[in-house]
């Protein structure tokens, strides 16, 4: 299994250890190029979503990984990352990938509670830790999402078939738990049923 990792901005080098504390490979995506050469899943990190954003369109990535996405290629963002597949940012005119059904608060908990770390439940692990850095949370979600986790009353985390996200940053605590969590929704696949639900 080989897992790329948006390599343009931001916190990606954290995910890739932890990827290789997995035993997993990962490709840094820097260029249009690099989506030549096949991999399993994508990790788009946390950092600053609308430089991503900005990054993404200049070295015309952007179609290609929205069409890979929209074709069921496994995502996982953080923070950031959250921002970039929201398909709404309550306080932002614009969106990017917009290929997750979530609504996003941008920057949501305020400039004193910028940064917190919790211990929350994450539906189907347990308690972990949990690391938010000027994070987003999300305020709704809808059709198939399922909400994840919740913490100070908002959701953070979520997932739509093949689309994980969250708005803290397990890269930066040594609790592998959600990347394996990742990696399982890799291997689990071909049992989720996107094309057949999308033409029932
Ligand atoms: N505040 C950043 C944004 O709006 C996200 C912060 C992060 O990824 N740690 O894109």
């Amino acid at each position: 299994m080989q897992i790329g990792v948006l390599a343009l901005q931001g916190a990606f080098i954290e995910h890739e250890k932890m990827l290789a504390r997995l035993g997993v490979s990962s490709l840094e995506i820097r260029q249009e190029k690099d989506l030549d050469t096949p991999f399993d899943g994508l990790i788009i990190p946390g950092g600053e979503s609308t430089v991503q954003g900005k990054l993404l369109r200049e070295l015309n990535l952007f179609d290609r990984i929205k069409t890979m996405l929209e074709a069921g290629l496994p995502v996982f963002g953080t923070c950031a990352g959250l921002l970039l597949l929201a398909k709404k940012i309550k306080n932002d005119d614009r969106t990017h990938l917009a290929t997750m059904d979530i609504a996003a608060v941008r920057n949501a908990y305020g400039r004193q509670l910028g940064s917190f770390y919790t211990e929350k439940e994450f539906k189907g692990i347990g308690t972990i830790p949990m690391t938010f850095i000027r994070a987003p949370y999300i305020e709704n979600v809808w059709n198939d999402t399922e909400i994840l986790a919740e913490a100070d009353g908002h959701i953070v985390a979520a997932r739509q078939k093949n689309q994980l996200v969250t708005a803290f940053h397990p890269e930066l605590n040594d609790n592998l738990s959600v990347h394996k969590y990742f990696i399982q929704m890799i291997n689990d696949k071909h049992i989720d049923n996107s094309e057949v639900n999308k033409n029932a």
